[in-house]
């Protein structure tokens, strides 16, 4: 592992030793100042670069943000990124830390469930979130965890009491889908196999699962509203509908007593209009969106998560019903994703990593996004102060601002140059802390 470097390491290996020293716990001298010289800065807000600035750090808070020429304390710990362009530490919006790809040579999703057992599942969690912190991704919504029950919370407790590096996370815990509407599937059946949601048919058992999920500490409720998807005999996509308006109303009035938001996997058609008419909050996915839907969306102030990488890459062959199905799924889904942009609905970045495994670049997203017109600028908002906001989070993350969680990151050359910049983060720190920090080459 090269990642870190010089005193970094050494206080790294300390703390995987004594599993005490931690991003959030404080340390002694922990109230030292770190003053981090960035030679550009990019907020997380404003619409241009600011150069040669200094940020203020002192324990898990930025203090100030000031011109280079500013007076630094005799004392202060001082990092210089004066040749890199310095961001807040980024927000992927899906994820899924308790999936581990889905590659058919390798079992395909149902060997996450059929073949690895609870405690490997939390290994690989705890590395998917290593993996997330070392990209420069310090917050996620992890939106499910795929039959691992309400492991998503317990790992962000062990991230939380110091036992192991990670992201902030936002856990959706479960997630709720119908009968007939989320695998294990295909199985002979007279076997009662075990599903990767929580299936609830009626408005009673939906409400009865949002409560269960919310009471073990969901942070976020997470839907199914579309589950198989094919190509009719025009070629165009279908998607099979799951819970009903009445099923997603009883959970989106559950959750929002709470204060908590429901996002909704929807692809099109039927399911993605219930999820609308239901009030959702996020629409993921969103492969075919209607201009009637567009409008509503806006008018709703609907959030929506894209996550385009996942749907170009890996398709069957052109000539079988799943080749066809994985085509038209990506041609719409660029006309939904220039639609959205048109419209300015309010788009957060996703990566649907897990389902992509943990090994690949999370980064990848952005170029996708910008490759289909959004300005380089929007894209870093989309991973930062806009999810930030959708996360209630404005001004405490997502943001390089005085009184903002100290979560920085920087990466060598230009982003807004050229996107694919974000994927060569070369310093990350959260919450204060110091996570890596590689020298420039
Ligand atoms: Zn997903």
């Amino acid at each position: 592992m090269r990642f870190f470097a010089g005193i970094f390491a050494l206080s790294l290996l300390l703390s995987g030793v004594n599993g005490i020293a931690s991003a959030q716990s404080t340390t002694p001298g922990a109230a030292t100042l770190t003053v981090i010289r960035a030679g550009s800065l990019v907020d997380g807000t404003s619409d241009a670069p600011r150069k040669n600035q200094l940020i203020f750090v002192r324990r898990d808070r930025i203090e100030k943000i000031a011109d280079a020429s500013t007076q630094i304390p005799a004392g202060a710990n001082v990092i210089d990124l004066s040749s890199s362009t310095v961001l807040p530490g980024l927000i992927d919006s899906h994820t899924h830390i308790f999936l581990w790809g889905e590659d058919p040579a390798k079992g395909g999703y149902d060997a996450n469930i059929l073949k690895a057992g609870i405690a490997l599942r939390a290994a690989r969690a705890t590395f998917a979130c290593r993996r997330a912190l070392e990209q420069g991704f310090t917050t996620l919504r992890d939106v499910e965890t795929e039959g691992a029950g309400y492991g998503d919370v317990e790992i962000k407790q062990a991230i939380a009491e110091g036992t192991i590096p990670g992201p902030r996370l936002f856990c959706a815990t479960r997630a709720i889908s119908s009968t007939g509407g989320y695998n294990l599937e295909d199985f002979a059946p007279e076997l009662d196999m075990p599903k990767g949601a929580q299936i609830i048919d009626g408005p009673v058992q939906a409400r009865k699962a949002a409560r269960e999920q919310l009471d073990h500490g969901a942070d976020w409720i997470k839907v199914y509203m579309t589950h198989r998807s094919w190509t009719d005999k025009q070629g165009r996509l279908v998607s099979q509908p799951t819970l009903t308006v009445e099923e997603l109303k009883a959970i989106v009035d559950e959750a929002h007593g709470w204060q908590k938001k429901v996002a909704c996997h929807a692809y099109n058609g039927i399911g993605l209009q219930r999820a609308l008419d239901g009030g959702c909050d996020s629409i993921e996915h969103g492969l075919e969106i209607t201009d009637a839907q567009i409008a509503q969306m806006a008018s709703q102030g609907t959030w929506y998560c894209p996550t385009l990488s996942p749907y170009y890459g890996d398709w069957a062959d052109a000539d079988t019903p799943a080749g066809k199905r994985d085509r038209a799924r990506a041609a719409t889904h660029e006309i939904s994703f220039k639609k959205a942009l048109q419209a300015h609905l309010k788009i957060v970045f996703g990566t649907d990593i897990g389902g992509m495994p943990w090994t690949d670049s999370m980064a990848q997203e952005f170029p996708r996004m910008v490759g289909f017109g959004m300005a380089p600028m929007d894209a870093i908002h989309s991973a930062t102060s806009r999810a930030a906001e959708m996360l209630d989070m404005k001004g405490e993350i997502g943001v390089l601002a005085q009184g903002a969680s100290a979560d920085v990151i920087a990466v060598a050359g230009d982003p807004l140059k050229d996107i694919t910049a974000l994927g060569h983060v070369r310093f990350v720190m959260h919450d204060g802390a110091i996570f890596k920090n590689e020298q420039p080459k």
